[in-house]
């Protein structure tokens, strides 16, 4: 099971953030059909996607980000909840580009002309929503940035997918360092210390695996404060969709029976698909036209 481990280092003057994604990020290669630069575009943002899912207070809030930077991949979207779940997709999910020493090459995929959103629905009247310019498409320093930017807190993040020959994901997993107000010059330097000399985390987390571990062999005073599994998990269902089905105008309703003999719709979050029967689209009719009836006799 993937995991989530959170706490605060150097006398509490840094907190830490630690992800291994690597089956969720699996999960979500297979659902989506994703090819290896898609694979790590998409996985770079729900490992952040479960670190921001932890920074949330209570399990009434939620977040998306959507990272849209005009590349070939479209736009990459990740939702976070407070629960340790998370769910996203890419528009395009064969992309596949390659750097000359054979790297994923994700800011070609991704692109640069474009922006970072996030969107928090802290479940008040209104979702805070901030967006930043797109700083390299690596994902990793775009969040660095928008930390910085719009959360006026500097910080490291280092995020990575390993994809293995054959395609599957050997590793993925995200690390964020974050200056608190108390930190001082001296905790600001041994950050950057630390965080220049660190191996690629997808690489540590090949080789350590648990969360815990990985941040503690990096800060000897690590307190850790909670830990939280992880998934790949959404929160679709048949129900929700026949609801948005219900209220489509009766004549493109009527097209899908004509045309379609039912339809099928499938969940871009998940890839899911539900199917429903030229009986059901008409029962969405006939409930129309008779509600509209009622309306009319009321009026
Ligand atoms: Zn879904």
């Amino acid at each position: 099971m993937d995991k989530l481990s959170r706490g605060t280092a150097l006398n509490g003057n840094v907190r830490v953030f630690c992800c291994n994604t690597t089956e969720l990020v699996q999960d979500a290669a297979t659902r989506h059909d994703l090819y290896p630069t898609a694979a790590a575009a998409l996985g770079r943002c729900l490992s952040v996607a479960c670190i921001m899912g932890s920074m949330l207070k209570d399990s009434k809030e939620k977040l998306e980000i959507v990272i849209d930077g005009n590349g070939p991949i479209g736009q990459v979207v990740a939702d976070g909840y407070y629960d340790g779940t998370v769910r996203g997709y890419v528009d395009n999910p064969h992309v596949q580009f390659e750097k000359e020493n054979h790297k994923l090459d994700v800011g070609k995929a991704v692109g640069t002309d474009g922006v970072l959103r996030v969107v928090k629905d802290l479940s008040m009247k209104r979702p805070f929503i901030s967006e930043v310019p797109l700083q390299s498409g690596e994902i990793g320093d775009d969040f660095a940035y928008y930390f910085a930017e719009s959360e006026q807190t500097n910080s490291a993040v280092s995020v990575g997918v390993l994809v293995d020959t054959d395609c599957s994901i050997k590793s993925a997993g995200a690390l964020v360092i974050q200056m608190m107000p108390s930190a001082v010059e001296t905790d600001i330097q041994i950050v950057e210390d630390i965080v220049s000399h660190l191996k690629p985390i997808s690489q540590i987390i090949d080789e350590m695996k648990d969360p815990t571990e990985i941040v503690k062999a990096i800060f000897s005073d690590y307190e850790e404060l909670e830990t939280r599994e992880l998934q790949f998990k959404c929160e679709c269902s048949r129900a929700r969709f026949a609801y948005v089905l219900a209220k489509l105008p009766v004549k493109d309703l009527q097209e899908m029976i004509d045309e379609d003999h039912g339809c099928e719709v499938a969940c871009k979050f998940c890839g899911k698909k539900y199917k429903y029967s030229e009986e059901t689209l008409q029962g969405y009719i006939n409930a129309q036209k008779a509600a509209e009836e009622t309306g009319g006799n009321e009026a």
